[in-house]
């Protein structure tokens, strides 16, 4: 992209930056590496209106990685709950634990490995005295988690993948780093006609316009990266990259692109040749229809069963049993269900409802069958195993699966 076209992008996103809690009034500030961390890993896979609440929820309650690390996975996942694909929660827990436990006290540096870089407040300086990236604290000489500021450290970190690295290094240390995500994709594809999607494998020879020659040898994802890098080789890095992350949402949407107000369409193959609609190519839909039976077992002393692994969703975390099982499945009590209780204990099997929900690839609808034992919950024979009093089943299934598997129950 020339230089004319980035300034106007960036004039353009002075102008138009919507207030969002994890942007900061001034652009060009430097922003928390934590703050910068949690706000994209929330807004993978999920709508910028959607995540204001919950990172504001989130920051309130765990305001640094220190607080965070002391916190368990329980209480994360309620912080969490409702965004779905709970790994990316479990990640950003271990990895706060991680940066903690590398991060000794008292800092054995000197002034003279500080990086000069001062965080928000004013009395703290990111280190890198044992070679582990920190905060020290000018004046009492303390030393505080902090995220490292290279790709390779971040890399290496759970959860954090080559986008969230970039966005950290970026947004956060104003390194030249890429990102490249959903938005950034659409554009790079519109903006030079590319008829293939970085996770398409191979890229012939003319498949995309016009033809580059050497640049057909590599792979789709290099050259959606050699964009990236492209847009990033600038002491600006920080601000395109963000500035191209609004224009993808606010202007150069997935469907009908508001070409006339974008501040790139002199530079725009698509809009110029009239082709919007067909970039970027359409992904394969891979979708798959999964009908199962949520059990909610209970016993008489009103205690519901909770089971870790060994389920075909949420391998990490407890949840309610559930199985793969036909539409119109025979009443009575399933086959699977004495994997936990004892067949002769069940007092009465009801089915309470069904329910839709989607997980990754998979459009699920679910039979609810209401066991109820005649006898009180036997004792965990496992630690897989767990009894929920009833009256705090709602607070400890932390999934919207299994909020909608209860709700039947909660609602008689
Ligand atoms: S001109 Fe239209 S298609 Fe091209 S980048 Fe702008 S909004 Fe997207």
């Amino acid at each position: 992209m020339d230089s004319n076209s980035l300034k106007r992008l960036r004039e353009w996103f002075k102008k138009n930056a919507a207030e969002l809690p994890w942007r900061p009034a001034d652009l060009d500030a430097p922003r928390d590496p934590y703050a910068v961390w949690i706000s994209e890993t929330m807004l993978q896979q999920t709508q910028v209106s959607t995540v204001r609440d919950y990172f504001v929820r989130w920051m309130k309650r765990f305001p640094d990685i220190e607080t965070l690390a002391k916190a368990n996975e329980e209480e994360v996942f309620k912080y969490w709950q409702g965004l779905g694909y709970y790994s990316r929660a479990r990640n950003i827990l271990k990895t706060a634990k991680q940066l903690v436990s590398d991060c000794h006290d008292p800092c054995k540096g000197s002034r003279n490995d500080m990086r000069g870089e001062r965080n928000k407040t004013a009395s703290e300086f990111y280190c890198r005295a044992d070679a582990v990236m920190h905060l020290c604290n000018d004046k009492r000489g303390e030393r505080k988690a902090a995220l490292p500021s290279t790709r390779r450290e971040l890399e290496a970190l759970p959860g954090i993948g080559a986008y969230t690295a970039g966005a950290i290094l970026s947004l956060a240390y104003h390194q030249r780093e890429a990102i490249l995500d959903g938005n950034l994709v659409r554009i790079f594809s519109r903006l030079h006609t590319l008829n293939f999607l970085p996770t398409d494998k191979n890229v012939h020879r003319g498949c995309h316009a016009p033809c580059e020659g050497a640049r057909n040898d590599i792979s789709a994802s290099e050259i959606y990266w050699d964009y990236a890098r492209e847009i990033a080789d600038s002491p600006k890095a920080y601000m395109h990259n963000e500035a191209l992350m609004e224009l993808g949402r606010t202007i150069c949407r997935v469907k009908n692109p508001d070409c006339s107000n974008c501040p790139l369409r002199s530079s725009c193959r698509a809009a110029l040749e009239n082709r919007t609609a067909e970039f970027p190519p359409s992904k394969k839909h891979t979708q798959k229809d999964w009908h199962g039976t949520v059990l909610v077992i209970e016993s008489a002393d009103r205690k519901i069963l909770a089971v870790h692994g060994g389920q075909k969703f949420f391998k990490n975390q407890f949840t309610l049993p559930h199985f793969e099982s036909p539409r119109n499945a025979s009443a009575g009590l399933p086959a699977q269900a004495e994997h936990y209780i004892d067949a002769d204990k069940v007092k009465s099997v009801e089915n309470i409802g069904k329910f839709r929900h989607s997980i990754t690839v998979h459009k699920m609808e679910c039979d609810v069958l209401h066991i109820q034992l005649n006898g009180k919950a036997p004792a965990p024979t496992s630690s897989e195993i767990k009894w929920v009093r009833r009256g705090q089943a709602l607070d400890f299934f932390a999934s919207s699966f299994c909020l909608k598997a209860l709700k039947p129950l909660f609602n008689r």
